[in-house]
């Protein structure tokens, strides 16, 4: 399988950072995370990174111009060499349609979106965990819950909009990290047809 051009969407906590670098390795392409990407802007003090600084903090999100500016190099790059698996990025409908637009032309367009579904009953508590580990300043109770309500509100209408376009599949990111995987891996094998463009 050459060339996969895939992203994931899921919420906060549902596992997209551990998944998309798995089927990344998979697939022998680039995972391209935009919230690991800002991030090290914030740490090197970049102008990208202080303007996103602020947003980040309080669990909204980046203006697109400034995420769209970032990823134009690594996405370019990442198609020079084989594929990419995005995760974290497009956010909103509005950012799917910007990239589209950029893409569609040099035949670079995303192939396949990936949801991972987890019960949003479940997420608070994976993050809580997740930010006693990890320390990230966006993981405290009050902004997980803000960042849950932008993905409700900003995020999910892209489920629709892919699906529209037949090129969502869903899997359940409850099970354990290696069934995830694997059920993402045998959808896409399945959905052979939608890799082929
Ligand atoms: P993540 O690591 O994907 O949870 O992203 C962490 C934070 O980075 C988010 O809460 C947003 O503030 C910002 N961010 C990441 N990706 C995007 C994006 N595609 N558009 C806007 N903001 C983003």
């Amino acid at each position: 399988m050459l060339g996969v051009r895939l992203l994931l969407i899921g919420a906060p906590g549902a596992g997209k950072g551990t998944q998309a670098t798995r089927i990344a390795d998979h697939f022998h392409v680039a995972h391209i995370s935009s919230g690991d990407l800002l991030r090290a802007h914030v740490i090197n003090n970049t102008a990208i990174g202080r303007t996103a600084q602020d947003y980040m903090e309080r669990g909204d999100l980046v203006p697109d111009e400034v995420v769209l500016d970032m990823l134009r190099k690594p996405v370019t790059e990442a198609v020079a060499a084989g594929g990419y698996v995005l995760d974290g990025f497009p956010r909103t409908v509005e950012q799917a349609e910007a990239a589209y637009a950029v893409a569609k032309d040099l035949g670079v367009a995303v192939q396949v979106a990936v949801h991972l579904a987890v019960d949003p009953a479940s997420l608070l508590e994976r993050l809580v965990a997740r930010g006693q580990e990890s320390g990230r300043s966006d993981d405290t109770p009050e902004i997980i819950k803000h960042r849950i309500d932008v993905y409700e509100q900003r995020t999910k209408p892209l489920l629709d909009y892919y699906a529209e376009r037949e090129r969502l599949i869903t899997v359940n990111g409850e099970r354990p990290i290696d069934e995830v995987t694997w059920s993402v891996i045998v959808q896409l094998q399945k959905a052979q047809r939608l890799l082929a463009d």
